[in-house]
């Protein structure tokens, strides 16, 4: 058994999928190995992140490279981490070509989580990130230039639905789209919103990511339909 494969099974991770990116094993190979922009490298140790989670180590390898990926781990091992530094890395630095990144969360409290781990990790650069709510839909919506300052969106899947429908967003240039807790995503009737909110993420490059702490099949059905020959990494005891 080659190393990789060993360190894999160390760290209870399990890969399907084509050319699968190694991971890596610490944060300072971020650094090194990947040119993570060093105000990330100083933030993750200004807020004491010591070393990578398992689902770290492989998920932000997966996403630096581009490709889709369906991650499974369980609640709290870090996956908002897995794929807020990956996004950082690949803006580089703020913009004002409109959003670039969306996260959809299913509840407003996981949103505004994200929205504060994304602050965190983005000192240093004046990365602009909105949560989108009823407040700041109106306020895009008054004021259309507004848009273009943001790099970053995070909303949940219906109020996001609402804006585009109202024509208050334009998500032509998002390159990241992920979707965080898709188990509960699902759960709460997400189907009936992909078509929309895939057709205006209309960026030819769009790299599509999903993040659960269960499998249903509903989560495979949506990787399966909506990814492009994603990468499946599930961390984890195989009948946890
Ligand atoms: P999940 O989304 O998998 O449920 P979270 O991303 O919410 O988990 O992370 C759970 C907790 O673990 C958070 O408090 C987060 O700050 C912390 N955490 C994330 N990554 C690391 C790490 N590499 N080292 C230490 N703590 C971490
Ligand atoms: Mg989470």
């Amino acid at each position: 058994m080659d190393d990789v494969k060993m360190f894999r099974k160390r760290h209870r991770i399990r890969v399907y999928g084509t050319d699968i990116p190694n991971p890596f094993g610490s944060f300072d190979e971020l650094e090194s190995k990947y040119e993570f922009q060093s105000y990330i490298c100083k933030n993750l140790k200004n807020f004491s992140y010591i070393k990578p989670t398992s689902i770290q180590m492989q998920a932000i390898p997966i996403m630096i490279h581009g490709r889709d990926l369906m991650a499974m781990a369980p609640t709290g091992s870090g996956k908002t981490l897995a794929y807020i530094l990956p996004i950082l890395y690949d803006l580089k630095g703020p913009e004002k070509m409109g959003y670039r990144s969306l996260i959809i969360s299913p509840t407003r409290e996981l949103a505004q989580q994200i929205y504060r781990e994304i602050k965190k990790m983005s000192i240093g650069k004046k990365f602009k990130i909105c949560m989108l709510t009823k407040a700041t839909a109106a306020t895009q919506a008054q004021a259309p230039q507004l848009r273009e300052k943001f790099d970053i969106l995070i909303s949940t899947p219906l109020r996001l639905v609402h804006a585009i429908q109202e024509e208050n967003i334009e998500l032509k240039n998002v390159r990241h789209l992920i979707l965080d807790e898709a188990d509960k995503l699902l759960e709460l009737g997400f189907l009936e919103q992909t078509d929309e909110i895939f057709a205006a993420c209309s960026n030819m490059k769009l790299q599509k990511s999903l993040f659960s702490a269960t499998l249903p099949s509903g989560v495979e059905a949506l990787a399966n339909n909506f990814m492009k020959d994603p990468i499946r990494v599930i961390v984890g005891l195989r009948n946890a």
